[in-house]
């Protein structure tokens, strides 16, 4: 079980020189997933522009797949206001791309998951374009195209402050319980959960349908006593028990005092 503290700890590096509006709000995702049982990484934050161009050239002039349509000064990661997540899988050293796996199971996918909470902080996510869906992709551009940050637009403070505003209202709700204290009950409710999904099996492996032959006479005996109202639904042992009660001679008329 890895800390809040430690699982942000791994996406410190991605982190430097995005936006610092943009990194609040990201340490926020981190936190509120955390606190859903969900691990998120940044796995990519700002990008020079000779990154973004040999980026581009992967799957085009270079081997690979391709995985951005933009080239350098085409990109939001290319102005410190986009990042890319993954999953980081329970062993702490895992990173997953799968948007289907339910790690923390509550039959909701991870990955929605975290685009639920980016999406409460106000971040739009390339799983929502149109032409060209990029999954990891997360940003917030305040309406501001490339060419305009090419261009040496970038938010106001107005629109910073409203970001900001929002995270405060956010982590006023969530101070009435830490992340870790969400994660740790929500890893509590599991642990219950699965104790009592065992517990039925383990009764349904114990608990016989009916009185077995071998027991009835004793079950008559014990009703014929008084010592027992129903026989159905005993387990095994109950049956046992009550056979050898029976032999000792407790159930035979007089033999309860
Ligand atoms: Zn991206």
């Amino acid at each position: 079980m890895l800390t809040l503290e430690q699982l942000k700890k791994k996406s410190d590096k991605r982190l430097i020189g995005l936006h610092p509006v943009f990194e609040l709000v990201l340490e926020k995702l981190i936190e509120r997933c955390y606190a859903r049982g969900v691990w998120v990484l940044i796995t990519q934050g700002l990008r020079t522009y000779a990154e973004q161009d040999a980026l581009y050239a992967q799957g085009r002039t270079k081997p690979g797949q391709v995985v951005t349509k933009a080239q350098g000064g085409y990109s939001n990661h290319n102005f410190g206001f986009a990042a890319d997540f993954a999953l980081l899988l329970r062993d702490g050293r895992t990173v997953s791309w799968d948007t289907l796996r339910d790690d923390d199971k509550d039959s909701l996918p991870d990955w929605s998951e975290v685009v639920e909470e980016a999406k409460k902080l106000g971040l739009e996510w390339g799983g929502d374009w149109g032409s060209f869906k990029d999954m990891p992709h997360l940003q917030m551009v305040f309406g501001i195209t490339t060419a305009q940050f090419r261009a040496g637009k970038r938010p106001t403070q107005t629109q910073l402050n409203a970001v900001l505003a929002r995270l405060n209202k956010l982590n006023m709700e969530d101070e009435e319980m830490t992340a870790e204290e969400k994660a740790a009950f929500k890893a509590l409710q599991n642990t219950v959960q699965k104790q009592a999904d065992r517990i039925k099996v383990l009764e349904s492996a114990t608990k016989l349908s009916k009185v077995p032959a071998w027991a009835e006479q004793a079950c008559i005996n014990a009703k014929g006593a008084g010592v027992l109202d129903m026989a159905n639904d005993g387990s095994y042992d109950f049956y046992r028990l009550i056979t050898l009660l029976d032999r000792s001679g407790l159930f035979k008329k007089g033999g309860i005092a």
